[in-house]
């Protein structure tokens, strides 16, 4: 059964067809990869399924229930989280006082940014995932202090607050250095074994061939082709499509 649902969803910025007719459906308790060359409507489809892009046309569907055009605060708290491609941390709050924003925020408002806002137990809580993650030694620290891989996980301690059931990765380990890499690959596949289902944007192959079950990939906006890792790299359409766009990436998906 179909967790979240996309259904010919569009945008437009001006000129450019960002999504046109886009539609995916992610199987609950599944790690589902989304790739595709750059501006192929990657991120724009997350921003529309976690509404920070409103859709001119089409439908989002989480548990069956239509959540099309539902503000982000709203999907956050609803259970649909997300990391972005470029992290937004509060770089000036210390890396817990992040975590009590994402708790505020779990709860649909913001009380204050300030730790004495927050209770015992919510301070417990945001060291628990700190400490699952791997950073909680540098709790204290100013997230502004931390390494760009070190953002990334703190992003996904920060998305598990909300105790998600749906989890939206832009790009986790862009940029990332190996080991880092392999730690976020080993949360994802440990979170996935408690039940949370996946969506994933990424390019680095090894990545998600290593944690996804399902792949699509997308193409102007559409998308184009859906199997397992190994069908979606053997697919000549996918290759073409990456051609087509001149990418640097396509070393990347043809070489893994
Ligand atoms: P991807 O994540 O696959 O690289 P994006 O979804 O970021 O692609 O972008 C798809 C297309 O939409 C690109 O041509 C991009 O320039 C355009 N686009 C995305 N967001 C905006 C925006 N806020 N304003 C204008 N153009 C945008
Ligand atoms: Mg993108």
């Amino acid at each position: 059964m179909a967790i979240l649902s996309i259904a010919g969803v569009s945008r437009s910025f001006g000129g450019v067809q960002a999504l046109q007719g886009c539609s995916l459906d992610v199987e609950e308790g599944s790690v589902a990869g989304l790739i595709g060359p750059n501006g192929s409507g990657k991120t724009t489809l997350f921003n529309v399924v976690t509404g920070y892009v409103r859709a001119d046309a089409g439908r989002v569907l989480f548990r069956d229930e239509d959540i099309t055009g539902q503000r982000p605060n709203q999907v956050f708290a609803r259970g649909i989280g997300r990391t972005f491609q470029l992290t937004r941390i509060f770089e000036r709050l210390t890396v817990v006082e992040n975590m009590l924003v994402a708790t505020q925020r779990s709860e649909g408002w913001l009380r204050g940014l300030t730790r004495s806002k927050s209770s015992v137990a919510e301070v417990d809580t945001a060291l628990e995932l700190l400490e699952f993650v791997g950073i909680a030694g540098l709790a204290e620290l100013h997230a502004g202090a931390l390494s760009y891989g070190q953002r990334k996980l703190l992003e996904l301690a920060y998305v598990l607050v909300a105790d998600p059931q749906v989890i939206l990765l832009d790009e986790p380990a862009g940029g990332v250095n190996p080991t880092l890499i392999n730690r976020i690959a080993e949360k994802i596949r440990a979170l996935n074994g408690q039940g949370k289902t996946f969506l994933i944007v990424e390019h680095n192959m090894e990545f998600v061939m290593s944690v996804c079950d399902r792949v699509t990939v997308m193409h102007q906006g559409c998308n184009l082709v859906s199997g397992t890792p190994e069908e979606v790299r053997n697919d000549s359409r996918v290759l073409d499509a990456y051609l087509g766009g001149g990418d640097d990436e396509l070393e990347e998906v043809a070489g893994g």
